[in-house]
């Protein structure tokens, strides 16, 4: 019974989220015998390692702090980034849109900073990445290693996905690059049918240049969506939204890879005598016995 106390024991090595009294955070890794310096004093790493998570320590100056395992949501916003992360807010729709599913080949480019890489290996994806830049790339891999673990399925090239993709049979392409339009007629041969295309733009104008470029291609079933996320201060008697929020971030714009409808209706001349044989059975539709 010991053991879900077990885990809640923060360990050297591990990567943990320290809140100060006016919620500030910070994400560190703990080593035996470091400390880390805010401006509000010194924790000492070894205060941490073997207290259970969820704790209050003490700094130098006597200041509180909390600790935590960071969730993919506060690493998302703590850690180094390159290039603009998709905020968590959207990552967990992208997952539901997307249908993200242990086991699923994803395909995703660019990586950037990989925080939506994470998220895909954590709802338990094979993800392969193609990102131009390699120093965005290099950061990826240890930004999903530190969160994730070194022996997540994911591997990142350094290629331009719209000279191409190499992969087939691929259940998702995930897109978050400036010309996912660019992108539409290699993920047609890419994807395997009814496997999803999502792709995550900054403005409307482009949104709608993709949806104008899918229409003679094979995806169909397109919707578009934005996430709106108000977080409310609840406080005593005031409880009412926060002034700020996240105003705008994206939109998440998904299709499906459809196989193109063949009439193969046989003209009725030839079905003489033979009307509805062997059709809509409908036994079919009767429970099957236990
Ligand atoms: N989704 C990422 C952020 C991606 S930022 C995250 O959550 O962290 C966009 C990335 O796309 C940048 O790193 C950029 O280098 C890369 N990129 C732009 N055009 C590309 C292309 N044609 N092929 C591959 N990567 C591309």
């Amino acid at each position: 019974m010991g053991s879900d106390e077990d885990r809640s024991i923060l360990q050297a090595g591990e990567r943990v989220l320290l809140v100060d009294a006016k919620e500030r955070r910070y994400l560190i890794t703990l080593r035996t015998g470091a400390s880390f310096h805010t401006h509000v004093g010194i924790v000492d790493h070894d205060s941490l390692i073997g207290s259970p998570e969820g704790s209050t320590v003490l700094g130098s100056t006597g200041r509180r702090f909390l600790v935590v395992r960071p969730t993919l949501s506060d690493a998302v916003l703590k850690m180094p980034r390159g290039a603009q992360v998709i905020y968590p807010k959207d990552l967990g729709a992208i997952l539901i849109e997307a249908d993200i599913a242990p086991g699923a080949r994803v395909l995703e480019a660019g990586v950037g900073s990989g925080a939506l890489s994470m998220a895909l290996l954590r709802a338990g994806a094979d993800v392969v990445g193609y990102e131009l830049r390699e120093d965005f790339a290099e950061r990826a891999r240890s930004n999903v290693a530190a969160m994730v673990g070194e022996g997540a399925p994911y591997r990142v090239e350094i290629r331009d996905i719209y000279e191409g993709i190499e992969e087939r049979g691929l259940d998702r392409i995930l897109l978050d690059l400036p010309e996912p339009w660019r992108v539409l007629s290699h993920a047609e041969v890419a994807l395997r049918p009814g496997g999803i295309l999502c792709a995550y733009l900054p403005s409307i104008n482009q949104t709608a240049q993709l949806r104008a470029a899918m229409e003679p291609t094979g995806f169909g079933m397109a919707s578009t969506l934005e996430v709106l996320h108000r977080t409310w201060h609840i406080e005593d008697r005031s409880v009412r939204p926060d002034h700020r929020m996240v105003g705008h971030t994206g939109f998440l714009t998904t299709a499906r890879l459809l196989i193109p409808f063949e009439d193969r209706r046989v003209p009725e001349s030839e079905t003489t005598g033979r009307a509805d044989a062997g059709s809509e059975d409908p036994a079919q539709d009767e429970p099957a016995e236990e």
